[in-house]
């Protein structure tokens, strides 16, 4: 046995042709927009997706809720908050996913008062409906140092926006020099998370799943869409040698629910969780990862 490697599988609540901003290498036949959400479509595709955590994550799996300002609440509304039940039912948890980007316009991820608005009423109407969410995924990885500190304000205690080693000015990313493993945030710096026990801000940074070398996301990340298997499978072996040189790894993998009606991206998630499994990969939630990360750092 080597030294464990905690993933935490992330699906972003998105739907098809969402992209309103930089069209991603990914999704890239749409254009600048926020697309126009087919609400049985979305309901097809979270089926899917539950099914598929439920037989290859065992239920768990970081559910990250899409919010944009022209579909504030589509998805924080019935007929989804029975789907967001049924993931949480399953062992799941759930993420708060505002994607403050308006198209021609630019991220208002560095607004930290209007982050913070938004934030606090995506928790409210959460908690009004019986659910919880204790976590945060940015837009497009989009970076902002004064956010951790009101993320612990509202009791959002695992952030998932880091992408280490990816730069993109057009959306505010900037993650050059964070650290390839998760760890608690230092204060008023985004990405000063790594080893070691200092936990001043109380929120656990989970970043994207990086193999250390270079800053593509079809190359170098653990992106289901973005990478084929074989290249998600290198980058996992060089997160075991990083665990084996430096200590148990806590990383993300990011997969998009506007992809489940694909069945080679449905397999690629499965394939690659088997795999890991076999390989000294521990599936875990956000607050899981956090939990083992402190036990760990205590000397435990
Ligand atoms: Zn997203």
């Amino acid at each position: 046995m080597g030294k464990p490697v905690y993933v935490s599988f992330l699906i972003d609540c998105n739907w098809h042709g969402f992209s309103p901003l930089k069209p991603s290498s990914v999704f890239a036949d749409v254009g600048y927009t926020v697309g126009t959400p087919e609400k049985t479509r979305i309901l097809g595709d979270i089926k899917t997706a539950l099914e598929l955590v439920e037989r290859s994550l065992n239920g768990k799996c970081n559910w990250s809720i899409l919010s944009h300002p022209d579909q504030r609440y589509l998805l924080y509304r019935d007929p989804f908050l029975d789907c967001w039940r049924e993931a949480v039912r399953q062992g799941g948890e759930l993420s708060l996913h505002p994607h403050e980007d308006i198209p021609r316009e630019g991220s208002r991820i560095k607004d930290t008062d209007y982050m913070r608005a938004v934030l606090e009423d995506l928790k409210n109407v959460i908690v009004r409906e019986g659910l919880s969410s204790h976590s945060f995924r940015s837009g497009y990885f989009g970076r902002n140092d004064e956010l951790p500190a009101v993320l612990a304000e509202l009791g959002l205690t695992v952030d998932y926006s880091s992408a280490p080693g990816y730069k993109e000015p057009s959306v505010e990313s900037d993650w050059m020099g964070a650290s390839p493993s998760g760890g608690f945030i230092r204060a008023s710096d985004a990405a000063s998370y790594g080893t070691g026990n200092v936990d001043e801000t109380g929120v656990f940074m989970i970043p994207l799943g990086w193999d250390g070398a270079g800053g593509k996301f079809t190359e170098n990340y653990l992106f289901n869409e973005a990478a084929e298997l074989e290249t998600l499978l290198s980058v996992y072996a060089a997160i075991r040698r990083r665990a084996e040189a430096e200590g148990p790894q806590f990383v993300q993998y990011l997969f998009h629910l506007s992809a489940m009606n694909e069945p080679r991206f449905t397999k690629r998630v499965a394939d690659f969780a088997g795999h890991l499994l076999q390989n000294d990969g521990v599936i875990v939630t956000g607050s899981e990862a956090s939990e083992v990360f402190r036990k760990g750092s205590r000397g435990g």
